[in-house]
C-alpha cells in the first residue's frame, strides 16, 4: 500500500466516543476543531499533551523560552535530553506530541506574544488556552479574544493552588469584567511562592475539560464560574460569574489598550528564574524583524564563549551567564535579574 494521509487506528477514541456527551459526532467536532496554546511551561504541556491525545485536529503552540533542568519536575513533556540540548519548548514540545498522535496537525512558534503577533497568531482559532504564567500576556489574550469574538479558557497555578474559566467575549464576563484593567504586582508567583505539579495539572485538567465541552457543543455543561482549587488545603469550589461590566473598556466600550500600545518592553524578568528577556531596539510597525545571522554569530562568539549552534537558536556559555539568542534578534539572558545588567550583557556579545 502507498503511504497515504496517516490512518487513525479504529479504537484510538473509542473510550472518549463512549463517553455520551462527546460521541462520535462530538469526536468529528474534535477532529475539525482548531487552537492556540499560549506559554509551554507546566499548564502548557498537560494542556496540549490532553488536547493531542483526544484528537483536536490543529494545535498551535506559542512559546518564547527554552526547555531548562529547573522546568522538569512538573513541566511533563521534556526530557533532560531537551534540557541538555536548549531547545526551544514549543519545538521540544511539538516533536513529542507528534509522536504522541500524527493524525493532529502541531504547529509550533517560537515567539514571544506581543502587540506585533498577537493578533495574527491567535484571531484565526476556535479557541485559546492560556499557559502562561503572568498577566500582561493575559490582558493580550483577552483583547485578542474579545475584538475577534474568540473564546478563550484562563488558568493560573503557584504554589498548591489555581484557577480555571472559560471566558466567552458576549456571553460571559471577560479578563477585565472580572480582574479591573490592572492585575498590577503583589500576587504571588511561582518566583515567590513555588509550585508543585498536582496543583498546574489539575489547574490545566479543569481548563481542558471546559475546552472540550465548548469544543464538542456540550455549552450547557461548561462551569457557570470560576473554579478554584487548593490541592494542599483539600479546596474545591467554583464562584459564578457576576454579569459583564455593562461599563467594561474592553468588552462593553472596546478599547484594547494591549494591542494599541505599539511599544515593547525592551528587557522583562521571566517568572520562575534568573533570566531577563531583551530585544534589540525594534523598528517601528509591523514589518518582519531582522534575521539576525545566527552562524556569523556562533563563529565570532566561539572564540569568548562555549557556543552551541542550532537553526532555531544559537545559545552561548560565558561561565557565569548564558545567553540563547533566537532568529528575531531576541535573546534570553541566564544567570543575571537585573534588567540592565541584561541589556548591557546584550550590546557588549551581540550588539545593538
Ligand atoms: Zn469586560
Amino acid at each position: 500500500m502507498k503511504d497515504g494521509p496517516a490512518t487513525v487506528p479504529s479504537d484510538r477514541y473509542s473510550r472518549q466516543i463512549l463517553f455520551r456527551p462527546i460521541g462520535h459526532s462530538g469526536q468529528e467536532k474534535l477532529r475539525n476543531a482548531r487552537v492556540a496554546v499560549v506559554g509551554l511551561g507546566a499548564l502548557g504541556t498537560v494542556l496540549s499533551s490532553q488536547l493531542v491525545r483526544a484528537g483536536v485536529g490543529y494545535v498551535r503552540l506559542i512559546d518564547r523560552d527554552i526547555v531548562e533542568p529547573s522546568n522538569l519536575q512538573r513541566q511533563s513533556l521534556y526530557d533532560e535530553a531537551d534540557a541538555d540540548n536548549h531547545v526551544p519548548k514549543a519545538l521540544a514540545a511539538a516533536a513529542k506530541l507528534r509522536q504522541a498522535n500524527r493524525t493532529v496537525e502541531v504547529a509550533a512558534i517560537v515567539e514571544d506574544l506581543t502587540w506585533r503577533n498577537a493578533e495574527s497568531r491567535l484571531r484565526d482559532v476556535d479557541l485559546i488556552l492560556d499557559g502562561t504564567d503572568n498577566f500582561e500576556v493575559r490582558y493580550l489574550i483577552n483583547d485578542v479574544a474579545v475584538k475577534h469574538n474568540v473564546p478563550w479558557v484562563y488558568g493560573g497555578a503557584v504554589s498548591s493552588y489555581g484557577t480555571a474559566g472559560i471566558i466567552r467575549p458576549r456571553h460571559t464576563p471577560c479578563l477585565v469584567c472580572l480582574f479591573g484593567p490592572d492585575q498590577g504586582s503583589g500576587h504571588d508567583t511561582c518566583d515567590t511562592v513555588g509550585v508543585i505539579a498536582p496543583a498546574v495539572s489539575i489547574v490545566a485538567s479543569l481548563q481542558v475539560a471546559e475546552a472540550l465541552k465548548y469544543l464538542t457543543g456540550n455549552l450547557d455543561a461548561l462551569s457557570p464560574g470560576l473554579t478554584h482549587i487548593d490541592v494542599w488545603r483539600n479546596e474545591f469550589r467554583t464562584v459564578r460569574y457576576p454579569t459583564p461590566n455593562p461599563d467594561c473598556p474592553c468588552c462593553a466600550r472596546r478599547q484594547f489598550p494591549s494591542l494599541a500600545q505599539r511599544q515593547d518592553a525592551l528587557a522583562v524578568s521571566l517568572c520562575g528564574r534568573n533570566t531577563v528577556q531583551v530585544r534589540p531596539n525594534p523598528s517601528s510597525g509591523e514589518s518582519a524583524e531582522p534575521a539576525f545571522a545566527l552562524a556569523n554569530l556562533a563563529e565570532r562568539l566561539a572564540r569568548v564563549a562555549d557556543v552551541h549552534y542550532q537553526p532555531h537558536l544559537l545559545w552561548c556559555n560565558f561561565g557565569h551567564v548564558q545567553i540563547s539568542l533566537f532568529p528575531d534578534g531576541r535573546a534570553l539572558i541566564h544567570g543575571v535579574s537585573n534588567p540592565v545588567e541584561a541589556r548591557n550583557l546584550y550590546a557588549r556579545y551581540i550588539g545593538m
